[in-house]
């Protein structure tokens, strides 16, 4: 089943992935940002580890919560804030279920989608963590029948192809749409460190 500890197994895959690529990030954001999405995302997810390691919610969505309250307060930048909404309301959405069940699952990933969107409103296609999300949701969906690893495997494909998706792409929000024309030919930071964790969450998951 995937309760609380379980939860919390995949926050900690997910702040390990983020350690080892903690530089290729740094190096994603260097050309169309300013270089340090690896150290904010590592910081944060450092953070939600130790918190972790002193704090066990009893549910799934406590664990998100601590997780988001943690980001928030550690990431920083644009990506702080947007993965904090993303965890919160994911936490929100999953309540104090003991237990997640596919529907539970995908829920909660809608959440974190929707919230990413509200907060940041970027859209498919403006090169953001959102055409990583946005169809690691759909694909999700379309899995949902063949449970929850299955889910996130194809969540954490359809990312991996949303990401490579904003390479071509001129930047529209965040820091790197300052560049305008000169942002294409680079791939998202944000973006790549959502497929990292999508694909985290589903090797420790499945
Ligand atoms: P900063 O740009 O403040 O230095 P980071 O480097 O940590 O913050 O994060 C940059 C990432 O945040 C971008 O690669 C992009 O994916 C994401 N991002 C920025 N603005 C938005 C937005 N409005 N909506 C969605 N994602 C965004
Ligand atoms: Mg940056
Ligand atoms: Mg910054």
């Amino acid at each position: 089943g995937c309760g609380a500890a379980e939860m919390a197994a995949l926050l900690r895959a997910g702040a390990a992935t983020i350690e080892r690529h903690r530089v290729e990030l740094i190096d994603l954001d260097r050309p169309i940002g300013d270089a340090d999405h690896g150290e904010n995302m590592n910081r944060g997810f450092a953070a939600v580890v130790s918190t972790l390691d002193t704090a066990v919610p009893e549910t799934p969505g406590g664990v998100l919560k601590i997780a988001a309250t943690t980001l928030i307060s550690k990431v920083g930048g644009a990506a702080g804030p947007l993965y904090g909404t993303a965890f919160l309301r994911a936490a929100t959405t999953l309540g104090d279920a003991a237990e997640l069940d596919p529907p539970a699952v995908l829920a909660a990933l809608r959440a974190a989608r929707d919230g990413v969107v509200a907060r940041g409103k970027a859209e498919v296609g403006d090169a953001t963590m959102i055409d990583a999300l946005s169809p690691a949701v759909d694909a999700a969906e379309m899995a949902e029948a063949n449970g929850i690893a299955a889910m996130l495997a194809a969540a954490a494909d359809a990312a991996d192809k949303g990401a490579e998706s904003t390479t071509p792409l001129v930047a529209r929000k965040g820091r790197a749409s300052y560049l305008g024309e000169r942002s294409v030919g680079h791939l998202d930071p944000g973006a790549r460190s959502t497929a990292l964790l999508l694909r985290a969450f589903a090797e420790a998951v499945g």
